[in-house]
């Protein structure tokens, strides 16, 4: 008997559910208690340290170092009441994960003892030693420090007694090595070109942010389980295992009732998310068996980003209290639903008013129109950076299978706008407008809100969809950090808001009307756009087909549409708006294809061991087995009768052989395609040898190993097969 897996399963069948005792109190009471909020700066910073701040966060204006040692003192005050003994920079660096290096806020003092403390330099800056951080050659090997520099922007906190101040990292030249600096960059810029756009129609409009709403899918899956499947958790999804019999075809799971277990493992997490001030809001079962989803209400982007982060590493923490561990693989299992994380982007006025939300007048809703179909349009043109921001080693798995969006760009806005998008490239002439002409198209954007609202036909097959007051960019994977296509969309969008604005004037100096020069500008994004625009199903062959005669690309490779980090078009871009220069986007890219390669050879190598050193040793056992019962019945019964009895496993027995054969045959030629890919030196050309001759093996001997694993006894079979780890609680 497999004893690794029988053991596990019986660990499973025996937990005790861990029982979470939640908080008396109201959530009121007690979220965002681990959060440095302006609240609790203003208890703990004097009166001109907490003006300081708040200028900072608001206009960006620098914070000298007197400043900085106050803010300092007061932090740590306060991160010393909440229990914090460490403190650390929190940053994004390239690799996707969030990184920390914790020191003691004690330092020896002159009597021999200790004493507290964290001077304000500790918080501006520290130099981590990130050589080991993904760089794509920004850093040079002998200078391999870069240094953390807080973003007051987003606020101090303290997870497991750790005060952890958000900081951006940046090398010793001052370019951006992680996920935040470019993020911040591309909230600003955005939130210039948005206001200027906005004094169009609203001269009061002084801040535009953008608000992040994401959706976090996940799996949850038993730790004895997990910990029985080496390919869980060496590459976080399984390279092996038969669908099955059951899985999500009755749809039974999605919006189910929440199993006990899980439940408290939610609760228990949401509880820590509360006092951390993640606005967590939705929770429910999502189509896969034990697949969920939770969702927060949405926030500033930046902040918005920074939750995720927290929340990923949070979730992962409270899973393993309750015996569970999290998947954010895009897709852990084959043949089932894998996880997304939608991004619901929208953009927010000073004075409180979404620009993406149709108002009640057409000055409202022309404002509306506008912001809409520049997005659009940015979307069209930028459709293949949009791409690569979300193309990463799992996503490639998930994009085109099962219930996601397709590998192609396409926007969904709806029957009702589509046909306002229409009706208004119908209707704005060429030529000047009559007066009946204008009165018309006013009545007709004026109806938009009613029309909004009848607006129920969503379509969830879309990677990019208008959902009624925001863009749900559905395309994203549920591990990413979300601040890579957020990066992408504030720029592309930002970029072509400016260039909106250019046009317009243009035209308005020639002396034509704003409403009408508006119009004229938006009546050719229609045009131009158009083809990006789909409402039909995005999961369909037809489409796919649709797409191409449109010349839509449909890039389903990783390093393929990677490249899209590095085309001119991308370069002028970034550089226009100043959120990355060519040399950043080209790092930014060789990092990615260097995460992506080595994804691909640990789950080359984790496969290989798994097939030769428990897989193939399985199956010659059984057949041992069936060996054994044949020369039995041979010795026994006289040969016709022999033969009758001894078909099946006679069969069985050479099946096995043939199918072990040809694994050894795939494996060896999985090695052989490694060890030439391994001696490329060129990072472009390594991945795309990676990409297009190792992969496809992984597909191949995952063939065979699952159709043995239907012949081979189930007693004798090494790993927790697909109905446990999927079904079992
Ligand atoms: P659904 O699954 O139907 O898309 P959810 O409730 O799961 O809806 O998630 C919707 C997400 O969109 C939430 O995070 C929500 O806060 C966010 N959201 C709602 N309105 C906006 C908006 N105007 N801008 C950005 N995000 C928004
Ligand atoms: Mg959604």
């Amino acid at each position: 008997m497999s004893s690794v897996r029988f053991k596990a399963i019986g660990e499973v069948l025996n937990r005790k559910f861990l029982e979470v005792k939640l908080p008396s109190v109201k959530t009121s009471e007690y979220f965002g208690i681990n959060v440095f909020d302006s609240r609790k700066m203003q208890e703990y910073l004097s009166g001109e340290a907490y003006k300081k701040v708040l200028e900072a966060i608001e206009k960006g204006i620098r914070i000298d170092r007197k400043i900085a040692n106050q803010v300092a003192t007061g932090m740590k005050a306060w991160a010393i009441d909440r229990g914090a003994t460490h403190y650390t920079h929190w940053f994004h660096p390239l690799n996707g994960t969030t990184a920390e290096k914790h020191d003691a806020f004690f330092e020896p003092a002159d009597n021999g003892g200790v004493v507290e403390n964290f001077q304000g330099e500790l918080l501006v800056q520290q130099e981590p030693d990130a050589s080991s951080f993904p760089s794509g050659g920004l850093r040079n090997t002998f200078e391999a420090r870069g240094y953390t520099a807080w973003d007051p922007s987003s606020p101090a906190f303290v997870f497991d007694n750790t005060l952890c101040i958000p900081t951006i990292f940046v090398s010793y030249t001052g370019e951006a090595l992680d996920y935040k600096t470019p993020l911040i960059k591309s909230l600003n810029y955005i939130d210039k070109a948005a206001v200027d756009v906005c004094q169009y129609f609203d001269k009061e409009i002084a801040k535009v942010d953008v608000m992040l709403g994401w959706e976090q899918e996940y799996f949850l899956v038993d730790n004895a389980l997990f910990n029985a499947r080496p390919d869980l958790y060496l590459t976080g999804r399984t390279l092996l295992g038969h669908a099955s019999a059951k899985d999500q075809q009755l749809s039974d799971h999605y919006f189910g009732s929440i199993s006990d277990r899980v439940k408290n493992f939610m609760c228990e997490f949401e509880v820590e998310a509360y006092k951390l001030g993640i606005p967590i809001k939705t929770r429910h079962n999502e189509v896969a068996p034990n697949q969920f989803e939770c969702a927060p209400m949405y926030e500033e982007a930046n902040l918005a980003v920074d939750h995720n982060q927290m929340l990923m590493t949070l979730m992962d923490k409270v899973a393993r209290k309750h015996d569970f561990r999290v998947l954010f693989h895009e897709k852990p299992f084959k043949g089932i639903n894998g996880s997304g994380k939608h991004n619901n982007w929208s953009l927010q006025s000073n004075n409180g008013k979404n620009l993406l939300s149709p108002g009640r007048t057409p000055k409202n809703n022309l404002q509306f129109l506008t912001f809409l179909i520049n997005t659009i349009k940015a979307v069209h043109d930028y459709a293949d950076i949009l791409r690569a921001s979300i193309a990463i080693a799992g996503n490639e798995h998930r994009l085109g299978a099962h219930e996601a969006p397709p590998a192609i760009m396409s926007v969904f806005i709806g029957s009702q706008l589509t046909s306002m998008l229409d009706q208004l490239e119908k209707r704005v002439p060429d030529k000047k407008m009559t007066p009946d002409e204008k009165t018309e198209l006013k009545l007709d954007i004026g109806k938009i809100p009613e029309i909004l609202l009848d607006n129920t036909d969503r379509n969830r097959t879309s990677p990019f969809a208008f959902t009624g007051n925001r863009f749900e960019f559905r395309a994203v994977g549920s591990s990413a950090n979300v601040a890579s296509p957020m990066i992408t969309l504030n720029t592309v969008v930002a970029n072509q808001l400016v260039e909106f604005k250019q046009e317009v004037d243009a035209i308005i100096d020639k002396g034509v009307k704003k409403d009408e020069a508006i119009f004229q500008v938006l009546k050719r994004y229609i045009g131009e756009s158009k083809k990006i625009r789909f409402e039909g199903n995005g999961y369909s062959d037809d489409w796919i087909k649709e797409a191409e005669k449109r010349g839509l690309s449909n890039i389903s490779d990783v390093p393929e549409a990677l490249q899209a980090f590095i085309s001119d078009q991308t370069k002028d871009v970034f550089a226009k708006t100043q959120v990355l220069t060519a040399r950043e986007l080209e790092a930014r890219y060789d990092i990615r294809l260097e995460i992506y390669v080595k994804k691909v050879q640990i789950e080359a190598r984790v496969l290989g061991d798994l097939v030769l050193n428990h897989i193939i040793p399985t199956v010659i056992k059984y057949q041992n087995i069936l060996l054994e019962n044949v020369k039995g019945i041979k010795t026994l019964y006289p040969q016709n009768i022999f033969e009758h009895m001894a078909k099946s496993q006679l069969n069985t027995i050479s099946e096995i052989s043939e199918r072990i054969e040809i694994i050894k045959d795939l494996s060896d030629e999985l090695i052989e395609a490694r060890k030439k890919a391994n001696k490329i030196e060129d990072i472009r050309k390594k991945a795309t040898e990676y990409s297009k001759k190792v992969v496809p093996f992984l597909e191949k001997i995952r063939y065979h190993v699952d159709k043995l694993e239907l012949i081979v006894d189930d007693e004798l079979w090494p790993f927790p097969k697909y109905r446990e780890l999927l079904f079992t609680r």
